[in-house]
């Protein structure tokens, strides 16, 4: 489906999801854009190809300034398709190795260099600004796209996200697992909520609690915020 943005039948719709690891955002979002025929934009995706692309290139994570250097020199196509939402770096498929648990252990590091986040915003409201898209993340509701027409903070219980995390990385939820998975996801979500806020909802902000909710009631909790005049077009 064509990436729609504004037209006389369709306005250029933004929804914003923020959430923490395992809140199952990247999922909810893509349905959604699926369902409105949006584009689709991870922002997560963002920073963990940052990272990728500095270890690759050998660059010292700690170093701030020549992190938020190779930030500004990032050659990275994102692609907004819902259905196919590759991420090349210099021309590299690097969609699979971003999602490595090598990336997930240190992407934060990157994440928190205000460096970093300030020429990433900048790219990530040059996308919502075109409009029709679904933007995900930690700081999409608050920072990137604060003026969305739909903006909604997707939570679940600590044991819901890690049952979740732990099935994606070790295929499996039993209780080994879980503790496998508990370490690096509570690590990563209270480093990342040093630079922004997504464990409560800011003024405005809808909250869907996806704890007891299957994929697809979530996704319909979701579209159930989008206006109704925006929609029927
Ligand atoms: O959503 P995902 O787990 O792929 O995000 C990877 C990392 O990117 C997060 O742990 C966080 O450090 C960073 N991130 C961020 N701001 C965003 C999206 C992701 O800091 N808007």
């Amino acid at each position: 489906m064509p990436a729609p943005s504004a037209t006389p039948d369709r306005p250029a719709l933004v929804v914003a999801i923020d959430g923490p690891s395992g809140s199952g955002k990247s999922t909810v979002a893509r349905s959604v854009a699926r369902r409105l025929g949006l584009r689709y934009v991870d922002t997560g995706a963002m920073y963990r190809a940052l990272t990728w692309w500095a270890l690759s290139r050998g660059v010292d994570l700690t170093d701030s300034a020549a992190v938020a250097g190779l930030a500004r020199e990032l050659p990275l196509t994102l692609g907004t398709d819902p259905d196919d939402p590759h991420v090349l770096v210099d021309g590299v498929e690097v969609g699979d190795a971003i999602r490595l648990p090598e990336i997930s252990a240190v992407v934060s590091a990157v994440a928190t260099n205000l460096g970093v986040r300030e020429e990433l915003v900048r790219r990530q409201r040059e996308v919502a600004a075109g409009g029709g898209v679904v933007v995900e993340g930690r700081d999409i509701t608050t920072v990137v796209a604060p003026g969305a027409d739909v903006r909604v903070l997707l939570t679940a219980s600590e044991e819901a996200r890690l049952a979740r995390r732990a099935l994606e990385v070790h295929g499996s939820d039993d209780a080994d697992a879980v503790e496998a998975t508990r370490d690096h996801v509570v690590r990563r979500d209270a480093l990342d909520s040093t630079v922004a806020t997504f464990t409560e909802a800011a003024d405005g902000v809808a909250v869907v609690d996806s704890s007891h909710l299957t994929l697809e009631e979530t996704v319909e909790a979701v579209l159930a915020l989008v206006p109704m005049d925006v929609e029927a077009r």
